[in-house]
């Protein structure tokens, strides 16, 4: 290993006030390094110290592997891979079954209203508040312990949003199709989507993982606001919103490949 945790990050660490994404770096890191453990084990306060390792061994002594991760890895993907994606706390069902409930019922009311911008408006929320979900403070910490291959954090970062992403947008088409009568229009949903996550995530390290999301939701909330044309069409679901949609979308990954060293623990503890 070439690089290790700084003492500070590891005081602030064992204080509990270091903060995602830099607290799953970390995690990640000192499961896979006994030097940085032994540092923490001097710079921490014992009672803090003893709980966080009763969850680490338990973890390291019984790694149990769910149906899903067995499958997983039965189909091919790494190890590793497969516990990070089963342990994605998003992944679990109490969210599945709350992103389930909202769209079946706001299918249920665009069937009522007669018009599918409800629905149009839902849907791009649901892939960003799931990745906000899935890296910002709510996140159970028990659930980063399961992480066992030392990742980087970009990759961990990367790894996650496309299980949360395809999830979603998996969720989503699923919805589309209960509204055939609308053809591709109920698919205006799927541009605003990725715009909307990619920028949430690319703003994360300057905003932090709370603060970016929450205003690129409000962001979509204002633009949904601004009437287009004799139908009065949101201008997000018009044919330049959905150009501008994917131009944004493009950006915003092009701005998170640049800022990715941010979301990296150990380029800045190196530094
Ligand atoms: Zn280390």
């Amino acid at each position: 290993m070439t690089w290790h945790v700084a003492v500070e990050d590891l005081r602030a660490y064992a204080r509990g006030e270091l903060s995602p994404p830099l607290l799953w770096s970390a995690d990640t890191h000192l499961l896979a390094c006994a030097q940085c453990r032994a540092v923490l084990a001097g710079v921490g306060d014992p009672a803090t110290l003893d709980a966080g390792w009763e969850r680490l061994d338990a973890e390291l002594d019984a790694p149990r592997p769910g149906r899903l991760e067995s499958l997983l890895v039965r189909l091919g993907i790494a190890d590793h891979t497969a516990r990070l994606l089963t342990a994605t706390p998003v992944l679990r069902r109490s969210w599945l079954a709350a992103v389930v409930f909202l769209l079946v019922a706001t299918v249920g009311a665009v069937y009522t209203a007669g018009s599918p911008t409800l629905f149009l408006a839902l849907a791009p929320l649901l892939p960003l508040a799931g990745v906000a979900l899935a890296y910002g403070p709510v996140m159970d910490p028990t659930y980063e312990m399961a992480v066992v291959a030392p990742l980087h954090g970009f990759r961990l970062l990367m790894i996650r949003t496309v299980a949360v992403l395809a999830t979603g947008i998996g969720l989503n088409l699923l919805a589309t199709l209960a509204l055939p009568s609308y053809g591709l229009r109920a698919l205006a949903w799927l541009l605003p989507a990725l715009a909307l996550t990619a920028t949430g995530l690319a703003l994360t390290p300057r905003l932090g993982p709370v603060l970016a999301p929450s205003l690129v939701g409000l962001a979509w909330v204002a633009l949904l606001a601004v009437r287009a044309g004799g139908d009065r069409t949101p201008v997000p679901f018009t044919a330049a919103g959905q150009g501008a949609a994917a131009v944004l979308a493009a950006l915003a990954v092009g701005l998170l490949l640049l800022v990715r060293d941010r979301f990296d623990f150990f380029s800045r503890s190196a530094a």
